[in-house]
């Protein structure tokens, strides 16, 4: 089974118009396959970019609820119209800054799904977890949280691994203990259906950066990355996607 590559850049609240024109610029230059590069940036500045380039849009997260009084939020089909075929979700700093819990990220989840939006959902065990010991457990319980009730759903994600401790601190995992966890995350994915398992890209997040992506890529389970600090550095982001322009990983 071959699984295409996927490079997903999360600009959190970062960006500009001007950092816009430079990205399109960088990835217009590559060879990109078709959908493996998607750019998140803030929901304000989806619609500065070209309505055709060769990579995809996301949001950064979404509203479980269709539409109505929910004053600061945005629906599944405004990031649509604004041009986003994805959507991050469950992301770390959501969950801890935000309060998301589980069910409300499994209920964004449906909703993104629904809209025809696919979702990436982040994954991923904070320092303390992992000293004791508790990562495989945390990792299981957030993804039974989302796909135990709703497997169908597995089918239509992306998921993302991003160790907490590994997040904007310039620690990134290394390939093997990424490894170790994507294999985790495979395995404990077949529960809901194990074509799906097989076939879901799993990507890793967590300071990856141009000169540790490679040996992150090689991994077996490790289908591409989502990438903070350094998507938001047009010429350093473009050289991380050009690793994956090669096509699909066995
Ligand atoms: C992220 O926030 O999703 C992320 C992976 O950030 P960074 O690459 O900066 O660690």
């Amino acid at each position: 089974m071959q699984r295409t590559p996927l490079i997903a850049a999360n600009w959190k609240m970062n960006g500009s118009a001007a950092l816009v024109e430079e990205m399109v610029e960088a990835l217009t230059a590559l060879p990109l396959t078709e959908q493996a590069v998607v750019v998140c940036p803030p929901a304000t500045l989806l619609t500065h970019f070209p309505a055709s380039c060769n990579f995809a849009l996301g949001g950064q997260t979404l509203s479980h609820e269709i539409s109505g009084a929910f004053t600061g939020e945005l629906s599944a089909d405004l990031l649509q119209e604004a041009g986003a075929r994805y959507v991050i979700v469950g992301h770390s700093e959501r969950r801890a800054l935000n309060g998301e819990s589980d069910e409300l990220i499994a209920a964004k989840l449906a909703r993104a799904v629904a809209a025809g939006l696919t979702p990436i959902l982040c994954v991923g065990e904070s320092a303390t977890e992992r000293q004791q010991e508790k990562t495989q457990q945390v990792l299981a319980q957030q993804l039974d949280a989302v796909y135990a009730s709703q497997p169908e759903l597995l089918a239509k994600s992306v998921i993302a691994y991003e160790p907490i401790w590994a997040i904007g601190t310039g620690e990134s995992a290394t390939p093997e203990q990424a490894q170790t966890t994507h294999a985790f995350i495979r395995q404990h994915l077949a529960r809901y259906n194990t074509q799906s398992a097989v076939r879901v890209k799993l990507l890793y997040g967590g300071s990856v950066n141009a000169d540790n992506f490679a040996a992150l890529f090689r991994q077996a389970d490790i289908d591409g990355a989502l990438v903070g600090g350094a998507s938001l550095k047009p010429a350093e982001f473009a050289q991380i996607c050009l690793a994956v322009t090669k096509g699909a990983k066995e």
